[in-house]
């Protein structure tokens, strides 16, 4: 093992942008134009994702969060509405709910893709129902499908929560084309970053009109400077995030090709390991790598991470359900056995470090540490 000693002691992170000298270069003549919001470099980067997901409308944000809750806002849910959702996801898919007081109604999710089950969607639906959200958790694409068909059946809006999950595919098309609207988002552990930032994407004139108002204060989106129409934000992207982003968008195919070899490494390294679960690729799905998540056993995975980090190799339980968030817990009586498949995932996940330029000698270091925790772990 002549590369423990070498990597032992150096931490590995969890996640690390990879940004290029020339995509530093771009934002540095960004700010030496003194134009650093509001200029030509939102349009192009919106062009740019417009372009890649062939999808008409496109409105650029300074978050994620901010996209889903303009596009909740567009919709017009409001106090009374439910939507239906997954508990497993990052918090922001369902926190973006509560912001226009619409309840989330959570569904448990697919054993397998960790994605909100469809099957289970129908028996929630009551006249208070408006929307489904849908994550594409960890980039995995959910089963829309039948997702759709239910919509179309109940008159119910399809919301994507794509934050994820840039060019994956579903059936051979990029997720985010066919719902009502989707979001991306750019932080910095995402697959492409704009340091904080997001996007709005629809075909709807209608929700991108509005979602372009009200980035912008409510106003008029044909440039009355201080006519403002209903209530908006500053959810603006600025200048600097924006030429980062139109940078990054040009060598997405490159970098998500990056992703899926690194991905490859760890599958093939940890490959045939019964205390190991890897994570499941559907045969009608093209995954867009976001994080690399394997399964233990739950009685264990608090010992292996430990002893992980002790390694300096960062990890994390990824995600905790959103149901058993305390605030959550008090607003809707949501209780530890509501949605035992995404508890019991919960409590059993681990997502180790992954991004662009994970090189293969750290994911062989970090493949025999954790094989090294497991038989540790065994004898005791
Ligand atoms: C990253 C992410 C978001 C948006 O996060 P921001 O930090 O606001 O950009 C939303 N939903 C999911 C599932 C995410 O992973």
């Amino acid at each position: 093992m002549a590369l423990d000693g070498k990597i032992q002691k150096k931490k590995i992170p969890l996640s690390s942008p990879d940004i290029s000298q020339s995509e530093e270069e771009k934002v540095l003549e960004v700010l030496r134009t003194r134009h650093l919001s509001q200029g030509p470099k939102i349009e192009d980067f919106e062009k740019s994702i417009s372009e890649y997901i062939n999808i008409p409308y496109v409105i650029g944000v300074n978050s994620g969060t901010s996209a889903l809750h303009l596009i909740v806002r567009s919709l017009g849910l409001k106090e009374g509405d439910e939507v239906i959702t997954t508990p497993f996801s990052f918090i922001a898919s369902s926190n973006c709910l509560l912001m226009e007081k619409v309840k989330p109604v959570f569904v448990d999710i697919d054993p397998k893709t960790y994605n909100l089950n469809p099957s289970l969607i129908e028996d929630k639906i009551n006249p208070k129902t408006k929307a489904i959200l849908v994550v594409h958790i960890f980039g995995h694409p959910a089963d829309m499908n039948p997702i759709y068909e239910i919509a179309e059946k109940h008159g119910l809006k399809v919301i994507e929560d794509a934050c994820e999950a840039i060019g994956a595919e579903y059936h051979g098309e990029k997720v985010g084309r066919k719902s009502d609207a989707a979001t991306f988002a750019f932080y910095p552990n995402k697959q492409i970053t704009t340091g904080e930032g997001g996007v709005i994407v629809t075909s709807n004139p209608k929700i991108a009109e509005l979602c372009k108002s009200m980035r912008n204060q409510g106003r008029n989106v044909n440039g009355d400077w201080l006519v403002y129409e209903r209530l908006g934000y500053n959810y603006r992207l600025d200048e600097l995030s924006a030429a980062l982003g139109v940078a990054q968008m040009e060598r997405i195919e490159e970098i998500l090709e990056k992703r899926k070899s690194v991905a490859e490494n760890y599958l093939n390294e940890l490959a045939d390991i019964p205390e190991i679960t890897l994570p499941f690729i559907a045969k009608e799905v093209k995954m867009s790598w976001f994080t690399f998540v394997i399964k233990v056993d739950m009685d264990k995975r608090q010992k292996i991470m430990e002893f992980l980090h002790q390694e300096g190799i960062d990890c994390r339980e990824y995600f905790p359900c959103i149901h058993l968030e305390p605030f959550y817990k008090e607003m809707f009586g949501y209780k530890e056995g509501d949605f035992p498949i995404a508890e019991k995932i919960s409590k059993e996940t681990i997502a180790l470090p992954f991004h662009n330029n994970l090189k293969s000698e750290e994911v062989d270091y970090i493949s025999v540490k954790l094989k090294e925790a497991i038989r540790l772990l065994k004898d005791v």
